[in-house]
């Protein structure tokens, strides 16, 4: 029981930091916020994706790119032209690893309004950093597992955000219906999703990028995020814009 509560908590509480503040604050703009609130949400993300914590500035940077040239050979990921699972993920931490060290020059119009905290980055993204989680988890499975193959779930754990970064740019590039029609292979994974927070509504979101709701297309896309945006919106604690509430075709 004790490590399907875990599983569970890290799943949604890793993911809902990745779609609320690095994919729809950082990369996107849907909405804004003091910079201390901005340090707050690095230090929730590093709590929660512990082991797996990314950079928002070079997600947000490399999401951009992909907006900006999905299913081309620019894309950072594409299950067009990566055959195969491993390999796109092989790519796009090259990509992301080149944008953080400063190896690979993106376009500077990707580059604008990104949040920076080079110094907190420095040390969360270390060896050192990954491996006292990655500990951490395994300790709690020693201590709580009552079944040798919950074993099998300390891998995800350790991976946890390119899992759920994979589950997007793979499957939701392969599977699941469209509500647009569009230049690229982007689809709706799940009719209802719980499961990804609304990330899986990927045809709605690359049709309107910045709009604050991926779902709201038909009757059954119900975005479990959205009405938390709004709540912390009417306390003060972020600030959507105007455009965000619209859906209107923005270029990322
Ligand atoms: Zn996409
Ligand atoms: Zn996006």
């Amino acid at each position: 029981m004790a490590v399907l509560i875990f599983f569970i908590a890290h799943w949604f509480l890793s993911l809902f930091s990745q779609t609320f503040f690095y994919h729809r604050y950082a990369s996107h703009g849907a909405f804004t916020m003091s910079k201390s609130r901005e340090r707050f949400f690095y230090i929730f993300s590093y709590i929660v994706q512990g082991s797996s914590y990314m950079s928002p500035r070079a997600y947000a940077i490399m999401h951009r790119m992909h907006h900006a040239y999905t299913d081309t050979e620019k894309d950072p990921h594409s299950p067009k032209f990566q055959k195969n699972v491993i390999e796109m993920m092989m790519r796009t931490n090259k990509i992301y690893m080149g944008i953080y060290k400063g190896t690979y020059q993106p376009d500077e119009k990707f580059m604008k309004n990104v949040p920076d905290w080079p110094a907190f980055d420095k040390w969360a993204l270390t060896w050192t950093s990954s491996v006292f989680w990655s500990l951490l988890y395994i300790a709690f499975y020693i201590f709580f597992a009552t079944a040798w193959w919950m074993y099998f779930l300390i891998p995800i754990h350790i991976l946890m955000g390119p899992v759920h970064g994979t589950i997007v740019n793979w499957f939701a590039h392969k599977y699941g219906y469209t509500n647009f029609k569009m230049n690229n292979t982007s689809k709706n994974l799940l009719p209802v999703d719980f499961l990804m927070l609304g990330e899986s509504y990927h045809n709605n979101h690359h049709k309107y990028p910045a709009s604050i709701n991926f779902g709201g297309v038909r009757w059954h896309e119900i975005d479990p995020v959205y009405p938390v945006i709004r709540f912390l919106n009417w306390l003060g604690i972020v600030h959507i814009k105007s455009t965000s509430l619209k859906k209107v075709e923005v270029e990322f």
